[in-house]
């Protein structure tokens, strides 16, 4: 049994001695972590600088028609913050940010947040960061803890004449409500995560659906199962229910997916199976054979649906796969010369994946920067800290388990593994902690060597490899990321500033 539960349980006593104060970048799923973390170390001192004016992140910007969780939301839950009250499988977007929104009330989170204030600066001198934010306010900090992210900053494709399309256009995680897609003709472009949730929820509003495929994906069939009023409630009752449910998703996904994506031929076949079986529902051979991927299931993020492909086969949809030439005033036009005339056009094209907390003028030792520390590829040490950048955190920076582990708790333990970074430095009578050139470029190694081993590396373009083709997110099993959650910072990694 996965023992992450009882080992977040366990951080929950470490206290930080001394006050510091820390500012964290980002009150989204990490930053929220992060703040109940230091409360319950006794830190108080601490801020939560968010650029928009709501918490949620990643649930807060994304409201396209379809949003919701892919994975169990029983397992998208803080081990310290159970949700009796989902009341679906896969929860929508808006109550996933209602949760995020009632456990920074729960609390107390509020009082710490800064809302409006972005930060655009942050300089290390001498044990202390200096931070600067977009309206010109200056403060100081003793930590500082990026929780930015790496689903946020969209990508807008590089497609000619884009500027020139007469309706509207937008990208998923910006969805404008006032534009009008009822009746009228809609082309999504990109058939990721997002667009496979987008694509079902408005096929059966718009008047034609124009759907534009570069790489086929290979489709989980996970039907999302509505929860009945009496299992909520038996769940609110009972409250040590949603906590078995946590463990035994928790356990199962990381036997199933956890164990096919580090190279389980078995697990791997599984998922293999279900797909093609999904696939297999398409009736028109030359359709089914255009959603064929040709590349391993997993190796690119498996998306959940078991409503894309009807989607897909009604008489107003259709499936794009010459490339697209240009965006013109009506539409779009493919390379085989044909437009399609549009009234919307969603871009579903991902994120920059790697920018992580780059867009921060981050400065550490020396005046380094974050792009130049990074210019090989972002590293971590341990998922959570920089050499070189002392007195400076991640949650969901690289090597993070996005690939095997449900974020929520990825974030809670690196935000534990923080605290205990903090309570070092406190104990050992030290104004700063920096991670070793060393102690980095050995873990670095050890998750490079690993990820040779995943399904991430057979040989398929995704979001998980950078512009060098290194697989940035943890590469190990989820059984070391505990481990190493629980053995927490090593002095002897670590070089620590008096
Ligand atoms: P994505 O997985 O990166 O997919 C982007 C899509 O756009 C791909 O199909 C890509 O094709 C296509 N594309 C990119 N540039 C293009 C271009 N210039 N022309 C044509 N097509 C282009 O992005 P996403 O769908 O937003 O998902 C990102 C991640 O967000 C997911 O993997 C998942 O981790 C997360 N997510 C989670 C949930 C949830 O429920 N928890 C929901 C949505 C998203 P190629 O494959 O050829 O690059």
């Amino acid at each position: 049994m996965l023992r992450a539960a009882s080992v977040l349980k366990k951080s929950m006593r470490a206290r930080i001695s001394g006050s510091p104060k820390v500012i964290i970048i980002g009150s989204g799923i990490g930053g929220l972590a992060m703040g109940f973390k230091l409360l319950r170390a006794g830190v108080r001192n601490f801020e939560i600088y968010e650029k928009s004016d709501a918490v949620g992140g990643t649930w807060r910007d994304n409201r396209y028609p379809g949003v919701a969780c892919d994975i169990p939301s029983h397992l998208y839950t803080f081990t310290f913050f159970k949700n009796p009250g989902w009341t679906q499988l896969n929860a929508p977007g808006a109550e996933i940010q209602d949760y995020l929104q009632r456990l920074a009330r729960r609390f107390g989170l509020y009082r710490h947040i800064r809302f409006g204030k972005e930060v655009v600066r942050c300089g290390y001198r001498d044990c202390q960061w200096q931070i600067e934010t977009r309206d010109g306010e200056a403060n100081t900090a003793d930590a500082i803890v990026a929780a930015t992210g790496f689903l946020h900053v969209p990508v807008l494709p590089d497609i000619a004449g884009m500027d020139t399309f007469a309706g509207a256009l937008m990208h998923n995680s910006r969805w404008d409500p006032s534009v009008r897609i009822d009746g009228r003709r809609v082309a999504v472009i990109g058939t990721g995560s997002s667009g496979v949730q987008l694509v079902p929820a408005i096929v059966d509003r718009v008047r034609s659906l124009s759907i534009y495929q570069r790489t086929p994906q290979w489709l989980f069939p996970l039907p999302n199962e509505q929860y009945p009023l009496w299992q909520r409630f038996k769940r609110r009752l009972f409250p040590w229910i949603p906590g078995r449910i946590f463990d035994r998703y928790l356990q199962e996904f990381n036997t199933s997916l956890g164990h096919a994506v580090l190279g389980d031929t078995q697990k791997q076949k599984f998922f293999h199976d279900a797909c093609e079986q999904n696939l297999a529902t398409v009736r028109d051979p030359e359709l089914r054979r255009k959603l064929t991927p040709d590349h391993p299931v997993l190796c690119k993020r498996l998306v959940f649906s078991a409503k894309f492909y009807e989607a897909v086969q009604k008489n107003h949809c259709e499936l794009v796969t010459d490339p697209i030439a240009s965006i013109e005033e009506r539409g779009i036009r493919s390379i085989d010369g044909t437009l399609r005339e549009a009234d919307v056009i969603v871009v579903s094209t991902g994120f920059k994946t790697h920018e992580y907390c780059r867009s921060i003028g981050i400065h550490g030792e020396g005046g380094v920067s974050l792009d130049q520390a990074w210019s090989d590829g972002a590293v971590s040490f341990e998922s959570a800290a920089l050499a070189g950048f002392p007195n400076f955190f991640m949650v969901g920076g690289p090597h993070t388990t996005v690939g095997n582990l449900s974020y929520t708790t990825c974030a809670e333990m690196q935000a534990s593994y923080i605290v205990q970074a903090l309570r070092l430095r406190a104990e050992r009578g030290a104004r700063g902690i920096v991670p070793t050139e060393q102690a980095q470029q050995r873990f670095v190694s050890d998750m490079h060597a690993a990820s040779g081993k995943t399904v991430w590396k057979s040989g398929c373009n995704s979001w998980y490899l950078d512009e060098h083709g290194q697989l940035d997110i943890w590469s190990k099993s989820v059984e070391d990321f505990i481990a190493m959650i629980e053995k927490g910072p090593q002095l002897p990694d670590f070089r620590l500033i008096r």
